[in-house]
């Protein structure tokens, strides 16, 4: 177990929050502006700007915060006490699949889905490696881990791009495009291996019985999946999915990046409006159809020349 505390702006604890949207927040203690748990993890933030990581995995969480400049007054504090982690929360049936998609909540960047595969060897590794939801490990953590999740385990990833994501998107909702993509990694996955795990779990975005409605144009259609909500904190394969993907889709925010000469913003949010309208003014409104899914709401809010 770990307390690291740190002194951070109230941008970083606006920033932290954010990271957290959805997530676990539990009942403000007094004088903090929030609690959320992580997995092996729970992050006060005080009024006073000090936010306390503490759990087995409070380094992981706390690195992006106790690594930054001294002109952000981060003063750490880290008390280690022996490590006692036992991940008591994750299901431990080996061989176990997993999927998850990133991407589909960023105006800008692909969709990407990935299907892994745990076994009991490589179980003990990933917890030490830190392997949890991408969406609580940050993405410095990602960028180290995901390479040798991708050298250690058998996956599937697939990659839709912008240009193609609006297409399909012409006649087919975000949750039918997630469903096909699920299916055909899972299918791809099971072309890879002699025999798939008898659980794999996908992380519900959809229920069972529309999944499966989804996909009823299918001629291939890979059976068997259990369904569950908040899979990447239950089910390491799901997390391990979950940060490839995540990994793959940092990786096509970078090269787009340098394609264009800019930094990509995440998300949806209002400063993503405004990079979208410095964009079309840069370039042009059809050049955003390779960069960005057109059908969110923030293309409304762009002034056309
Ligand atoms: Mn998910």
């Amino acid at each position: 177990m770990a307390t690291i505390t740190c002194v951070l702006t109230t941008k970083e604890i606006e920033e932290l929050r954010l990271k957290f949207n959805g997530g676990d927040f539990k009942k403000t203690p007094p004088y903090a502006q929030y609690q959320v748990k992580g997995i092996d993890c729970v992050i006060t933030a005080y009024n006073s700007k000090k936010v306390v990581f503490q759990g087995d995995n409070a380094e992981a969480y706390a690195s992006n915060y106790t690594k930054t400049t001294k002109s952000s007054q981060t003063k750490v504090n880290i008390k280690n006490t022996k490590s006692t982690s036992n991940n008591t929360n994750l299901d431990k049936t080996f061989p176990m699949g997993g999927s998850d998609e990133v991407g589909t909540g960023d105006y800008f960047g692909p969709v990407c889905v990935c299907a892994a595969i745990v076994d009991e060897d490589n179980y003990k590794e990933l917890v030490e490696l830190g392997v949890n939801d991408s969406k609580v490990v940050n993405d410095k953590l990602i960028l180290k881990i995901a390479p040798i999740l991708m050298k250690k385990l058998k996956y599937s990833l697939l990659i839709l791009d912008n240009n193609k994501y609006n297409k399909i998107h012409e006649s087919n909702n975000l949750n039918k495009i997630k469903a096909l993509l699920h299916n055909k990694a899972y299918i791809n996955l099971s072309d890879k291996v002699d025999k798939m795990p008898t659980l794999c779990i996908v992380d519900q975005f959809a229920a069972k019985d529309l999944y499966y409605r989804y996909l009823n144009t299918e001629s291939n259609i890979y059976t068997d999946l259990h369904f569950e909500t908040k899979a990447e904190s239950k089910y390491i394969a799901v997390a391990a999915a979950s940060i490839i993907a995540r990994y793959a889709f940092l990786t096509c925010m970078d090269n787009l990046s340098d394609k264009y000469g800019c930094t990509f913003p995440k998300g949806a949010n209002s400063a993503v409006d405004s990079f979208a309208q410095h964009f079309i003014d840069e370039h042009s409104y059809q050049e955003l159809n390779n960069v960005a899914k057109l059908h969110f709401k923030n293309t409304e809010y762009l002034k056309i020349k």
